[in-house]
């Protein structure tokens, strides 16, 4: 175990619980529930507890490992496997999940056999597919489906959901939603089986629920990106009174110099292939920071200073200090993306702080301590 790590992402659990509080406020106006979605921040224990400790009942992660470790943890919530399982792991599903999403019969009947070998009942909800291309079963087929599931023993069905803007980018339009809550109202009646899920979706129905004055049956939403970077996902547009930056990348300065900005030399392919562009900046000063791709997504970095960054290694980030006089050993600031939020957490080179006391650093941000 290395106890040192020169770089790290600092958590602000304070702005964490803030985005939470005010997202539970919020979907909860028109009694929509929310699922936390942990998979971004690996389920860690620290960050699961606040959501549970602000009021999530509900933790989704699509990692049956992180909702083991959140178990261990003795994290108080229901848990939710949000990836239809592979076969080989329905063991581990039983074991670990209260309610698994899924979408293929095979593993259902696989689902089944096992809670049925370790005598321990299973909850699953069904996705459907409406047009975003990723998980789901076509509505055409699900009635069909249904009726096999209701054959298998240890299984209960508890609500269909569906998932928009993951690989489609298809938006959850009104119409859309409308069609998902028609489709539940069917299965109820159909098939005379309450639902208690029915979930429209994830961080990009944001700007359907402000917009829409009918939302249905809709009872359930699945967040993960909006609690943790405080944006909606269709436009990555900042939410009232949440907080953008309750995650921050630290790196440290191990080179300045002044430097020129067009490489010397005969050039081929860099070390990861490819052949980039340069562009003539003349003399700059080219900062190195000790961290790189093995650590960190670093497109998906944006550094709170004005500065750029002008390339990447294995472990090397590049920058144009511009007006900046950074000099070795300085510490410099990165808001993260989500994927670079998914890099830093799943890296083990990538220390994490926890702070709890929140430096105000804008207006906005003083308006939402104010209403604390
Ligand atoms: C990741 C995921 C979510 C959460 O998405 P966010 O954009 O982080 O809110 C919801 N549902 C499913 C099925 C997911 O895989």
């Amino acid at each position: 175990m290395i106890d040192f790590m020169s770089s790290r992402v600092e958590i602000d659990l304070v702005k964490l619980g803030n985005n939470v509080e005010v997202l539970l406020n919020l979907y909860g106006s028109k009694n929509i529930g929310i699922m936390g979605v942990t998979k971004v921040v690996c389920g860690i224990p620290e960050i699961a507890q606040v959501l549970v400790n602000k009021g999530i009942r509900i933790l989704a992660d699509s990692k049956i490992g992180n909702l083991r470790n959140m178990r261990n943890a003795k994290i108080k919530a229901e848990f939710i496997l949000l990836k239809t399982p592979s076969l080989s792991e329905v063991d581990q599903v039983i074991k670990y999940a209260d309610i698994s999403i899924n979408t293929e019969i095979s593993v259902i009947k696989s689902l089944s056999a096992a809670a049925v070998k370790n005598e321990f009942p299973h909850k699953i909800i069904l996705m459907v597919d409406l047009g975003d291309l990723r998980e789901g079963i076509l509505p055409a087929d699900i009635d069909g489906f249904i009726q096999e599931v209701l054959q298998l023993p240890g299984i209960t069905i508890v609500g269909i959901g569906a998932n928009f803007a993951c690989l489609g980018g298809v938006k959850p339009t009104e119409d859309k939603m409308s069609t998902l809550s028609l489709l539940a109202d069917h299965i109820e009646e159909e098939f005379n089986l309450p639902l208690a899920y029915i979930s429209g979706g994830n961080s990009a129905n944001y700007n359907w629920f402000m917009a829409s004055e009918d939302i249905g049956t809709i009872n359930n939403i699945r967040i993960g990106e909006s609690i943790f970077l405080g944006c909606e996902t269709l436009g990555r547009t900042r939410i009232p009174n949440l907080f953008t930056n309750v995650f921050t990348f630290v790196a440290e300065v191990i080179e300045s110099k002044i430097k020129g900005s067009l490489p010397d030399g005969d050039r081929g392919q860099n070390a990861f292939g490819i052949s980039p562009e340069f562009q003539d900046r003349g003399q700059i000063r080219r900062v190195i920071l000790g961290v790189g791709c093995q650590d960190v997504l670093v497109s998906g970095l944006t550094p709170r200073l004005d500065i750029d960054i002008l390339g990447s290694s294995s472990d090397h980030i590049i920058i144009d200090a511009k007006r900046m006089e950074l000099k070795v050993g300085d510490e410099v600031e990165f808001d993260l993306n989500y994927g670079a939020l998914l890099s830093v957490m799943t890296s083990p080179n990538v220390d994490k702080k926890y702070i709890h006391s929140s430096k105000l650093d804008n207006q906005t941000e003083q308006d939402v301590f104010n209403k604390l």
